[in-house]
């Protein structure tokens, strides 16, 4: 669709103008408010145009807003030193980009440089990016038929996930380790790609068996493969903890960020990796970005993280979460084209089926849930495999109750 000059992806038909946002309410230009259970992917899990945030920019404006890639100014280094300290000790040291796709193609370089192979693995049906080589490690080929070839050497694997097969979650996640490992044994395997133990890309919420990571980490550790975690989406208190490893208190080799790190307030990534593994390879990769990291960027950045600790927002995230999977479950479990309510804090995913034994979802069903519940007055994310919840972690639970109101009655009768 083009509108306004813009080249609009097609995945939705009820595309609006935006006139006003704040905290978890939007309002179009014809003044129509809705609710908002998508923080635009979670990108404003902080509430939209967080004041404080806002506050953090202007501050900085008024000191510096740019510094060139060869140097780095106060709040550059500030930031780096607390976004370390916030992470694993071992995830020390930062190479700076604008955004989430840019963060895993410098991950894919440094894998391959610094292990010397050159495989490179991910799971199809999710969602790293939209450069080359990112969508070779996760779409799915129907979506990229027309802008092939891809980047060689970038293999997809299938996710484990036990809720699509019948099997038990133990026997799902032994079967793809077997196949996993005979992957690593071949040497020549640089780096896995998955976020941790869900997948909030892509719009199909997977959810990995419970031991997947620590799996994960043994095998990758054996092998010399480096473990990548995308926390593109489910960093920044998302799952129910600051950093979505944390459930597992795994330590990958690099851990990619966007989306949230800034909430919303300026374009920004990061590859965070370790000074040990990286440091006597950095030419062969190249860390530059023009516009990674700039100060305008680090100071909203780094308010967005003070925030996050200050209120402890994980945990917002773990009460509200519990509350609304809760509700879902009760008013939703028994209709009929309803399946598989789940999540992790307040990232949650509600299948749309065809038929509850066969689980087989209704494509068709889901855009038409989202343009109805558009219509009520509630804001969804345009996911096309399941309906997939991710409020701002700041919503009021008034405004959370009502929102739930409007996506319960919207599934109960969409027919
Ligand atoms: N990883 C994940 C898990 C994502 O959800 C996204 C964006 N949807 C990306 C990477 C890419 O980030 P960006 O759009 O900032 O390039």
């Amino acid at each position: 669709m083009i509108k306004h000059h813009i080249a609009f992806n097609p995945t939705v038909d009820w595309h609006f103008d935006l006139a006003k946002a704040e905290n978890a309410l939007l309002w179009d230009t014809h003044q129509k408010q809705y609710i908002d259970f998508s923080s635009a992917w979670n990108v404003t899990n902080l509430g939209w145009n967080n004041q404080e945030i806002k506050q953090a920019i202007i501050e900085q404006a008024q000191k510096n807003v740019y510094v060139p890639m060869w140097a780095a100014d106060e709040i550059q280094i500030r930031y780096a030193q607390e976004l370390t300290n916030s992470l694993p000790a071992e995830l020390d040291v930062i190479c700076r980009a604008t955004g989430g796709t840019e963060a895993n193609e410098m991950a894919i370089k440094i894998a391959r440089v610094v292990t010397g192979k050159k495989t490179i693995l991910g799971f199809s049906r999710a969602y790293h990016g939209q450069s080359f080589a990112t969508l070779s490690l996760s779409v799915l080929p129907r979506y990229i038929e027309k802008i092939k070839p891809l980047v060689p050497d970038i293999i997809q694997i299938e996710y484990p996930d036990a809720y699509r097969t019948n099997l038990s979650a133990d026997i799902v996640l032994d079967q793809f380790l077997v196949s996993f490992e005979q992957q690593l044994q071949t040497n020549d395997v640089a780096a896995l790609f998955t976020e941790p133990g869900i997948t909030t890309g892509g719009g199909a919420l997977s959810m990995a068996p419970e031991k997947f990571l620590h799996s994960v980490r043994a095998l990758t550790k054996k092998y010399g493969t480096l473990l990548v975690i995308d926390e593109v989406g489910t960093g920044f208190s998302r799952t129910g903890k600051l950093f979505g490893i944390e459930h597992d208190g795994i330590v990958p080799d690099i851990i990619t960020l966007a989306k949230g790190i800034s909430n919303g307030a300026a374009a920004i990534g990061a590859t965070v990796t370790k000074s040990m593994l990286i440091k006597e390879h950095i030419g062969f990769f190249k860390p530059t970005s023009t516009f990674g990291w700039t100060s305008i960027a680090c100071a909203a950045s780094l308010k967005t993280l003070e925030i996050h600790q200050r209120d402890t927002m994980w945990e917002v995230a773990s009460q509200k979460g519990a509350w609304l999977l809760n509700r879902l479950k009760k008013e939703l479990a028994d209709h009929p084209n309803v399946a598989h309510i789940r999540g992790l804090g307040l990232e949650l995913g509600i299948d749309i089926v065809k038929n509850k034994q066969t689980k087989e979802i209704d494509l068709d069903a889901i855009p038409k849930i989202q343009a109805h519940a558009f219509k009520q007055g509630l804001h969804l994310a345009p996911s096309r495999n399941c309906i997939q919840i991710m409020p701002p972690l700041t919503i009021p639970n008034d405004i959370l109750q009502q929102g739930a109101d409007i996506l319960i009655n919207t599934i109960k009768n969409f027919r």
